[in-house]
């Protein structure tokens, strides 16, 4: 391999370097950092950063500054076999670990417990394809093997949260990394062959966010408005009936308080967001986390409900907005009204009596 390159030039020798190898969709290349390469392809590159996309499906970002030296590998990006990430995962966690592979998942588990998040986990994925299917929006197969870490316990699960920069990490149960692309979740203390509720719940929602995220449903790599993610997730959260069938407010509710947030204060029940706040500012999901997840999941389930077709084309709408973007709330209101067309308000009082009729 020829190496061609000087650090501080990264950005501008890798664009030229792309530039050549234009008819590759994703080149392949080597990068040497300062105790560390990466092989992979270059999805977007700064001054300030670089952000490639590894064959296990990892983000990887770093500063043009650490680079030492890169050249192009022959071929494109080819995804790492279920075999591969399995040896992968196999080296980085050892025998305290088992490994679990089902038809799309790996799931690395505590070796003295026994799995039962595999099967559930694949009820999910035909959950959520059927759902899509249903609504004449066929998906993809998942490009990458889908990981699962369940660790021995929540300690273990706050460390690691703390380690890669989880933002408060005590309110968590489990969260999906999209650096990773990995959920990260933890063992119920006991160790019968029935997953406790709550766990199921997070499991669901977690995985939501990590089939959306890799098949297209959201652009990894782009900005997904929260609450869109969010209401996708805790729609398809409860395990008991198929989520085509989920409508009814009170079970996304009592969802509500057992998966994100463990640590429950005042209960969002009779408060309202405004519409044009809840899908143009996330700011909401730090300064009243409740209230935000449970208007998000209200929202959703009226929309897929009212306005099925709407609905899915928004999702495609914003999923094919450019990577790495900034999605400035103007934009944000612009692409709603575009997928909902009429009066905003009109259809902000619809959700408001739709929410307020029990079901
Ligand atoms: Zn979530």
């Amino acid at each position: 391999m020829k190496y061609l390159l000087v650090a501080t030039t990264w950005h501008l020798l890798a664009v030229g370097l792309l530039l050549r190898v234009g008819s590759s969709a994703e080149p392949l290349i080597e990068v040497h950092l300062q105790g560390d390469h990466i092989t992979g392809t270059p999805l977007h590159w700064s001054a300030k950063r670089v952000t490639m996309l590894t064959a296990n499906g990892v983000r990887r970002d770093f500063s043009p500054n650490m680079v030492q030296r890169f050249g192009r590998l022959a071929g494109e990006l080819v995804a790492s076999t279920q075999q591969q990430v399995w040896q992968h995962l196999r080296g980085e966690f050892g025998t305290p670990f088992s490994i679990k592979a089902t038809k799309h998942y790996l799931v690395v588990y505590p070796a003295d417990r026994v799995d039962r998040w595999s099967s559930l986990l694949e009820n999910l994925y035909s959950d959520f394809h059927g759902f899509f299917q249903s609504h004449r929006h066929a998906l993809p197969r998942t490009r990458f093997p889908l990981v699962v870490i369940v660790l021995p316990n929540r300690e273990a699960l706050l460390q690691t949260a703390a380690l890669s920069g989880h933002a408060d990490p005590r309110k968590i149960a489990g969260y999906y990394c999209d650096r990773s692309n990995r959920i990260w979740i933890y063992a119920p203390p006991s160790n019968s062959r029935q997953l406790p509720l709550s766990d199921h719940i997070t499991l669901r929602h977690e995985a939501t966010h990590q089939l959306a995220f890799n098949t297209g449903i959201h652009e990894r790599f782009g900005t997904t408005p929260r609450w869109l993610a969010e209401g996708l997730a805790m729609f398809f959260e409860m395990p008991q009936q198929p989520a085509s069938l989920r409508t009814r407010d009170s079970q996304s509710e009592s969802a509500l308080r057992q998966t994100a947030f463990l640590n429950r204060g005042d209960s969002p029940r009779g408060r309202n967001v405004p519409l044009k706040l809840l899908i143009t500012d996330d700011s909401l999901f730090q300064q009243s986390p409740e209230l935000a997840y449970a208007q998000s999941a209200s929202l959703t389930r009226f929309l897929i409900r009212t306005h099925p077709a709407g609905y899915v084309g928004y999702l495609k709408h914003v999923a094919t907005r450019p990577r790495f973007t900034f999605y400035a709330a103007r934009t944000r209101q612009t692409d709603f009204s575009s997928c909902f067309p009429g009066n905003m308000a009109r259809l902000e009082s619809q959700w408001r009596a739709f929410s307020n009729t029990p079901r």
